[in-house]
This record gives structure tokens, sequence and C-alpha cells, in this order.
């Protein structure tokens, strides 16, 4: 039955059944695959007939993944990748030569900004940054030798906001590539190729596991687009093994109901926090008092599972409340089952400058809050003990 729901999809797309008939998906561990005879051997490897060869180019368990998130992100192909990052290197890698020059948001994950300040920078590739709450800044910022727009929204953990539908015009009229990680808000709250992107990004180590065990990542656009990037992952590398492959995809099935609880909790921390009083700011998407709350209403269903917020007393201030915290765990990962506390200045942004992090929105006292899945009850007690 074809469908255009997220759940059936996500719960539905299958990989062909084996001779078994097992109801859920198994696990082809199998690093390559044998042919019928000569003829097929050749067909396989001259693309004339469509089939698996060997799993760092395709594996019934990726192939499952890579169609099931394809369809929810409405794109007609992608690539699955070991990690997110993986799947960051990958685009930057099938798109950019040496002269080229990408314009990207300020507040990017830690490890894109070292890509583009210290690996691309070596082969001759040039960036720009500009800030996703500034949008009559970006377009001064292409040059002749753009080729690519890279943009994080909402960011991390700043949770800035930027109008996609106005980048999808300006990558158009500066016949630039729009690549978006998708990462923070997955599928089931934001799609960026409606809004004109070409390439959509995530880390499906966050919410698409969703459980804080796997990682993964996955490259999504059009088949045009996959074939350059296809050809550069074939060989340079970055599959998603098969199992990991296999965990996501039956991560995906609860996606949805996940991520509705997920939200909801968050948008309950956030209001609850708003007003109080040990509470210097907060941030979150659908909080009317966030700057950019008209744009996350038009182009994201709900707010997602992260709250940024500031605690008085700065680095201090931060390291109390986090030592005050009896649930929630300290780490720098997020969007897992368990509520996770991060203290950006002294972890996950510490190699940045104090000017450096206060340009991409992180204050001394700034601590990024992963809602997670336990009772709503207990995460908002948990959170009233750390702050009194
Ligand atoms: C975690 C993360 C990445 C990197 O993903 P890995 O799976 O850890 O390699 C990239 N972008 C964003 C927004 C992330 O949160």
């Amino acid at each position: 039955m074809k469908s255009e729901n997220f759940e059936t999809i996500a719960i539905r797309t299958q990989a062909e059944r084996s001779g078994h008939k097992e109801h859920s998906t198994a696990i082809y561990l199998t690093s390559s695959y044998k042919f019928d005879d000569a003829e097929e051997m050749r067909a396989l490897f001259t693309n004339e007939k469509e089939g698996n060869v060997y799993s760092r180019y395709s594996n019934p368990n990726t192939s499952e993944f890579i169609e099931k998130m394809a369809l929810l992100e409405g794109a007609e192909d992608g690539f699955a990748t070991a990690s997110g990052m993986a799947a960051v290197f990958t685009t930057f890698g099938a798109f950019l030569k040496s002269g080229d020059h990408v314009l990207s948001s300020r507040s990017v994950f830690g490890s894109t900004h070292q890509l583009l300040n210290n690996v691309f920078s070596k082969w001759g590739i040039t960036y720009s940054y500009a800030d996703l709450d500034k949008p009559q800044d970006w377009e001064a910022l292409i040059n002749e030798k753009t080729k690519m727009i890279f943009v994080e929204t909402p960011s991390n953990p700043g949770i800035d906001i930027i109008d996609l539908q106005f980048l999808g015009d300006l990558a158009k009229k500066h016949n630039v590539l729009l690549v978006v990680d998708n990462c923070f808000a997955t599928p089931y709250l934001q799609q960026p190729l409606k809004f004109g992107a070409h390439i959509s990004i995530h880390s499906a180590t966050k919410y698409i596991d969703g459980q804080g065990r796997t990682l993964g990542g996955i490259i999504l656009g059009s088949k045009k687009l996959m074939v350059d990037i296809i050809a550069f992952a074939r060989h340079s590398g970055p599959a998603l093994s098969p199992f990991n492959a296999w965990i996501l995809s039956k991560s995906l099935e609860t996606l949805a109901v996940r991520m509705d609880r997920h939200c909801e909790n968050a948008l309950k921390v956030a209001t609850f926090l708003e007003n109080h009083p040990k509470i210097k700011t907060v941030k979150y998407p659908f909080l009317p008092s966030h700057p950019q709350y008209e744009i996350a209403k038009k182009q994201m269903s709900q707010g997602g599972g992260i709250v940024t917020i500031v605690v008085h007393g700065g680095i201090d201030g931060a390291r109390t409340f986090l030592d005050g915290l009896k649930m929630f765990s300290i780490s720098a990962n997020l969007a897992d089952t368990r509520s996770i506390a991060t203290h950006p200045a002294t972890s996950t942004h510490n190699k940045l400058t104090e000017e450096q992090r206060n340009e991409v929105g992180i204050e001394q006292g700034s601590i990024r809050l992963s809602i997670g899945l336990e009772h709503i009850d207990d995460i908002i007690a948990d959170i009233e003990g750390a702050l009194s």
C-alpha cells in the first residue's frame, strides 16, 4: 500500500523479504554479493543492471534506510554514511574544488567549523560566515566563486532560525547549491527541500536513532546531485554499516511518536522556565518570545527537543546548576531518550574564544538542555531542584 503519511512510510517501507518470510527486516551482514554468471557481473559493474555488488556501495539494509529517509524528506535519492560528519565531509568533497567559496551560517556544528577552518582551507577552498539572525547580510557575501550555501537551522546551541524559503530563493538567484544540516529538526518537523534546498544532511546519531546508541548519517537530494555524491562516496568509503542501517531503519518506525513527546516535553520546560527568576533567558523556537518565532512556525511543524537557557552568574552559575542536577546526564550528546545538560562554553565550544562564542549566541552561563522522554514531572522537578 502506498501512503503519503509519515508514520506509515516510516514503518511500512521495507527491503524485499527473503524466503523465510520474516516480518521485520533481516540484517544482511555481508561485505559482497555473488553474481549469477559472468554476464550479470559485467552488467552490474557497468550500471546496466541495478543490484548489490559490494557493501561499500550498497546493501539491502542501507538501501531500506535510504529509501525511507528519501520518502520522508521528499528527496529522490540519498547516500547513507557512517556518521553525520561523514555526510558533511562527503557533501563538501563531492561538490567543492580548489578555488571554490562556501557561505556558511556561523553557528554550525563544531566539527563542521573545523572542516571549513582547518581542512578544506588547506585544499584552497575559502569560506565566509553569516549570522542566522541577520538575513540581510547574506547576499553581499556571495561572490563569483561561491559554490555552496551551507546552513544549520535551528542552530546548535543558540537555537537561532533562518527563513529557508529566503535562502532557497537566494541560492536560485545566484545559482549555488543550498545544503541544510537538518539534524535538529528531523524530516518529521522540517523538510528543507520543499523550500528550495538542494541537499539535506542528517546526523542520524541524534533523533533518528534517538537512543544514544548508534552513529550514522545521511545525504538526501535529487537523483542528479546524488550521482556526484555517490561517485565520491563509493571511492572514498564513508558507507554506513549494514548493522547500523538496520538499527536506524528500525528507529525510524518510532520517530514520529518520539518527536511528538520530545517536542511536548521541551515546550513545557521552556514555558516553565520562561518566567523563572533564576533564568536570564530561554530560547525555544515555539515560544512566542523567540526572535524568529514566526519563521519557525512557518517552516517547522513543532519546536524540537532542545531548549537553551542562560543562567545568572556566568560559568560559576552554570557549574552550580549542572552539579545540582540529579537525573539529567551531563554529556556532550543530545537527542537521547535520556535528558542531557551540556555547558557549551567549557565543552563543545571550548576551542572558540569568548568573543567567538558570543557571536554564535553562547554566553558563559548558556546551558543546552536536550529534553528526553522521561516523565515531564521528573524533568521539571530536576531542573527546579538544580535552580534552587
Ligand atoms: C552531531 C551533529 C553532527 C555530527 O554528527 P555525528 O553523527 O556526530 O558525526 C552534525 N551536525 C549537527 C547539527 C549535529 O548535531
